[in-house]
Order: C-alpha cells, then structure tokens, then sequence
C-alpha cells in the first residue's frame, strides 16, 4: 500500500474517482447510524436487568446502619454505598460522599460552588478578574461545556502517551495564579484511552501551585471499564488521593466516579472523594442543596453487585460486548487506511473510545462526509475547549452504541470519507 502522500496528481485523481464510487454507493443505502456518544448498548443495559427488581418489598428498603431508604437521611449515602463507591475509588469510605445520579452534576457543582462561595475560604472565583483551567487535549467535551459555561478562560494542555504535559503543567500552575483547575480522566481518558503513568500521577500530586485554592478534578470515569481481563492489573494507576497526602497536598484533588458505564447511563449514582476539608465544605454547601439523595437507588447497586469483586465480574460482561466492537473498528481502520498515511489511532485497552487523528485541516470535512452518508459521529472540535481544534485533525469515534453489523458498515463509511477528504486535500495541496 503506497502513502496518498507518494501519489502524483494523476494517480490522487483515479483514486478519488474509485473512491467515490463506493462512497456514493454507501450514500445510496440511506443508512442511519450513530457512533457520536458514549452511550451503551441495549445489550449492555440488559447485564443490569437483576437491578430492577433486587429491591421488592418494603423489608428491602433498609440500609445497613438500620436507615430506611424510602425516607429522608443520610445526606453523605448510606454507608454501604460510600463502602463501594470508596472500594471503586481506592479510598476509605469516610473520604466519599454519594451523591445522585449523575457524576457530572458534582462536577458542575464543585464549579458553581468555587464561583459563589470560593474554595477554602479563598476569595470567589466570580470575584476575581480572571479564572483559567488547564484543559488536556483531546478531552471531554463536557468538562470544557462546564469551565466554557462558567466563563473561564480554558488553557490546551497537550496530552502524551503518559498523561497530560507534565513539565507545562508544572510551569503554568506555579507561574500563574488565575489557573484554578484541571480536568483529567486519568485512567481510559476520553477520548484517546490513555491511563496516567506512575510518574504523571505522582507529579500530579506534587504540584506547587501559585494559587493557594487550584484543584485537580480527577475524573475517574473509567476506573473499572477494561476491555481486557489482564488490562485491570496492567493498567492500575497510582491513587491520586494518597499521592497528594503523601505529598503533603491533600487538599488539592477532587475524585468523581459514577456508576452511569456500569449499570444505567443517567440511571447510576455517583461520588466524590477527597480530604476532610474539602468534604466538610461540599457537605456545608449540600445541606442548602439537598435533604438526601436517592437512597433506594444506592441500596440497589449495593445489593446488585455486592461488592468490589462482583461489580468488576459485571465489568468483564460488559467487556465481552465491547471488545469486538473495537476490535471491528480497529482492524477496518488498519486494513483500509493502514500504511496510507492519512491518520493514525491506538486501539484502547479499555474506555468508551477510540481517538483518531486525520491528516490537519481535514476533520470537520471528513464528520461532514460521513454523516451525508448516514453516520453521525461526534462533532469534529468537540474534544477541544470551545469546540476549537486547532489542527481541526482529531475524531472521537464511539463504537459501543450500533450492533456489531451496524459498526462495521459504520466503519466502512468513516474510512471512506477519511479518504475521501484526504484526496481532495491532497489534490488541493498538489493543484
Ligand atoms: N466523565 C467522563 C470522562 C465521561 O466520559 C462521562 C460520560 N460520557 C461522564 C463523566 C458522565 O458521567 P455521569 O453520567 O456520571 O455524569
């Protein structure tokens, strides 16, 4: 297989031309298909049905500390819930406060909080004249959507196969006040799949900060979705929380998780771990926001899944249904633009995606292309603040949504608009 880039203007153009021909023919087909969030798949929700009726009777209702869950209490979760959550985490159960439904709402409120109310005592971020965030990219989309929201000014920190730039990080925290915070998914990061090395971690949790109140918002998303039985051990990452006790930092790190990929997206619960003080000041702020979360869906989880052990079995239930599917992307990506020199992608080892880079300036074109030929993906941009990709290169592919026969014609299609695009760059450049 020769590089596009190899090709004279004469051979770019007959390419194209055969190209095209099976591009118009999938167009042709009227498809409908969506590979633009990480959403799981119908058979992924089904592992999850024995929830659904774990709690049955009103003698079901009642957590371990004799609390009844269909009533007010227990605004920090029932300890069995805080038990799991934390053993999910890493962390002891006093440092996890359970929250709702949905980890990003935590996230969100951790924002709003800092802005009204300030960090620590700290002066507000609302009353400051500047506000920053570090933002690794390619990231989550909806991490910047918050910062973007709050009108924070959101700095590109480029990601390495180890984690987030740690030298400029370093030297942007410790020279600049106004930078107040970080989004990370340390572990399967959203969206290229990388897991923080040792080193980064530790770094992490050694930053010195000029600003007495930056917080690293560790979003640990992914914890326990590997597509690979031996990738739980391989890619353990180091604990942020005692890293930054260790390092005589505990106050600088916020850690999320949320059940939302384990048993029902929207339908999960969530939790935040971090020091004493930080969750004596979350609980202070819940305590206006909330009387008590859904207990009963707390209970359920625990009852559901039991324990650590028993949640990452289900965990392996759901690899079964993902790996093939990104082992189909994959290998469509490999047979069909391998070698041609017109993108490059790395098959996760666990996660919700696979990122691929085209060649700059062709990303939106391509996301255009494929969804004239019926597939959505996510929007080109999306993985970077304010949807600004600055090499307009990076595609956040999410496979767990279609059927496996729904993906693979899906992958078709994403190849042959990659190339598509990329010829008609390549002639660009070559007119
Ligand atoms: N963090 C990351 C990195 C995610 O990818 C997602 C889901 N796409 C979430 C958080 C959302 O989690 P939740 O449903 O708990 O808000």
């Amino acid at each position: 297989m020769r590089a596009y880039g190899e090709l004279n203007r004469e051979e770019l153009l007959a390419m194209k031309q055969e190209v095209e021909a099976s591009y118009e023919e999938a167009r042709g087909k009227g498809l409908k298909l969506d590979m633009s969030r990480g959403k799981p798949s119908k058979k992924q929700l089904d592992l999850a049905e024995g929830m659904l009726t774990v709690i049955s009777s009103n003698e079901d209702c009642m957590a371990e500390d004799g609390l009844d869950c269909r009533n007010y209490g227990g605004p920090v979760g029932i300890p069995e819930a805080r038990r799991f959550m934390g053993d999910i985490m890493g962390v002891p159960m006093d440092q996890v406060i359970v929250c709702g439904n949905a980890s990003l709402t935590i996230m969100f409120d951790t924002v709003s909080r800092s802005f009204t109310h300030g960090v620590l005592g700290n002066t507000p971020w609302s009353k400051l004249d500047r506000v920053k965030f570090l933002c690794p990219v390619p990231g989550y989309d909806r991490h910047f959507g918050i910062t973007e929201y709050f009108g924070v000014e959101m700095i590109n920190v480029p990601m390495t196969p180890e984690g987030p730039d740690m030298d400029l990080v370093e030297k942007l925290v410790a020279g600049d006040e106004s930078i107040k915070g970080i989004w990370c998914v340390p572990k399967y990061s959203n969206p290229q799949g990388i897991s923080y090395s040792d080193e980064t971690v530790r770094r992490f949790a050694s930053l010195k900060p000029a600003a007495k109140d930056f917080r690293i918002f560790w979003d640990n998303a992914y914890c326990i979705h590997h597509l690979y039985e031996e990738a739980e051990k391989q890619d353990q990452i180091l604990n942020i929380i005692e890293e930054c006790e260790k390092a005589g930092n505990p106050d600088m790190v916020y850690e999320f998780a949320s059940t939302s990929k384990v048993s029902f997206a929207g339908g999960g619960i969530s939790a935040v771990a971090s020091s004493k003080a930080n969750l004596e000041e979350i609980k202070r702020h819940m305590n206006y926001q909330i009387i008590s979360h859904d207990k009963i869906n707390q209970l359920r989880h625990v009852k559901f899944f039991r324990d650590l052990e028993g949640v990452k079995a289900h965990m392996m239930k759901h690899a079964a249904i993902m790996r093939p599917k990104f082992e189909t992307v994959v290998s469509v990506l490999e047979k069909e633009l391998g070698g041609l020199g017109i993108g490059s992608w790395q098959m996760p080892k666990g996660g919700y995606f696979i990122s691929f880079d085209a060649m700059p300036g062709c990303a939106r074109a391509i996301v255009a292309r494929a969804k004239e030929a019926g597939l959505v993906m996510t929007g080109a941009g999306a993985t970077y603040p304010y949807g600004k990709d600055p090499e307009d290169s990076n595609i956040r592919i999410a496979p767990s949504l279609p059927t496996p026969e729904e993906l693979a014609v899906a992958a078709d299609i994403f190849v042959l608009s990659v190339k598509l695009v990329s010829l008609e760059k390549l002639l660009e450049e070559k007119a």
